[in-house]
């Protein structure tokens, strides 16, 4: 297994480095240029994926809620006390903020994660090449996904198990997402962290979508195994040359340090498709700890071709 990544005795030297290589490896752009596409039946998937998604997005933030429970009551109880009291405890107050704030994040990104996780899937089966619109419904799915989990959903839990009557637990947590003020303005935020996390994780599925036009296919990908930098150069140089085997080679028998992450996509029935090469750095540097900070990072796409399937073919993982 690669995993690790090189170590450099000081940054001068990491930066020296990562000029010589990205100098034999320049960064690239994508050969491939979707299409853009967005057919009739892409709608009518991207809707019933939008649906679906609202409810597994409504889903995935009450089961995260029940998992951050502690942090958010925790945080909305010293709120409380320090109102009731008039004593303010700011050290508690900030970590129950911190708390809160993480615990809350986490429950609407879930949200909209899984409301889009569910929209790229329909959206795929659809056979969208269009961005925008997987972007747009995502969103709108997360938005139904908040609002589902908000109100229908969260109540019903509420009224269920009867919170609102567990002294010190309930209290706070049908305040955090009751009908009060702040328990609005935490909706909204919210709705923009779920909008946020839809965009962000449909912009990942759609980089992953390949698809060949003339088959009206999507493209498989196999994901090689991690490479070295040295072997991202050995097989730039070979692809500039049409060395297709030896440029599989170079992948094959270089160090297997986790710096580069080769992929193949071809599509299932002309068997043509695209080899990208993705670097994503992070070497470390002597002396310095991993908290202070003392790492160097760098991504950059370093290849991307389209071949033809007998070019594919000894780059396919055996
Ligand atoms: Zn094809």
């Amino acid at each position: 297994m690669a995993k690790a990544q090189r170590e450099c005795i000081n940054e001068t030297q990491a930066k020296a480095e990562f000029e010589s290589f990205q100098a034999k490896a320049p960064p690239t752009t994508s050969a491939y240029v979707p299409s853009g596409r967005f057919p009739f039946g892409a709608l009518l998937w991207n809707i019933v994926g939008s649906g679906l998604g609202a409810a597994a997005g409504a889903v995935a933030g009450t089961a995260v809620m029940g998992l951050t429970l502690g942090a958010v009551s925790l945080f909305a109880m010293l709120l409380i006390g320090a109102f009731e009291s008039g004593i303010i405890h700011i050290g508690g107050i900030i970590m129950g903020v911190i708390a809160a704030v993480a615990a809350l994040g986490c429950i609407y990104f879930a949200i909209g994660w899984a409301a889009t996780e569910c929209v790229a899937y329909f959206s795929r089966i659809g056979k969208s090449r269009n961005i925008k619109g997987l972007f747009l419904f995502s969103v709108i799915s997360a938005v139904a996904a908040t609002v589902a989990f908000r109100w229908p959903v969260l109540s019903r839990v509420f009224s269920y198990v009867g919170i609102a009557e567990i002294d010190h637990v309930g209290k706070p947590i049908a305040w955090i997402f009751g009908g009060s003020v702040f328990a609005w303005v935490i909706t909204v935020l919210g709705l923009g962290v779920a909008a946020f996390a839809a965009v962000a994780v449909a912009g990942g599925r759609q980089e992953n979508l390949k698809f060949c036009e003339d088959c009206d296919r999507t493209m498989a990908i196999d994901k090689l195994p991690s490479v070295s930098l040295d072997g991202v150069v050995r097989a730039v140089v070979a692809v500039n040359s049409q060395q297709w085997a030896g440029a599989a080679e170079a992948l094959r028998t270089c160090t297997q340090l986790n710096e580069a992450k080769p992929k193949v996509y071809q599509c299932p029935r002309c068997g043509s498709g695209y080899l990208e090469l993705a670097v994503n750095i992070n070497w470390a540097i002597r002396g310095y700890k991993q908290t202070e900070g003392g790492n160097f990072t760098a991504q950059w796409l370093a290849g991307s071709w389209a071949l033809t399937g007998g070019q594919i073919e000894p780059f396919r993982r055996r």
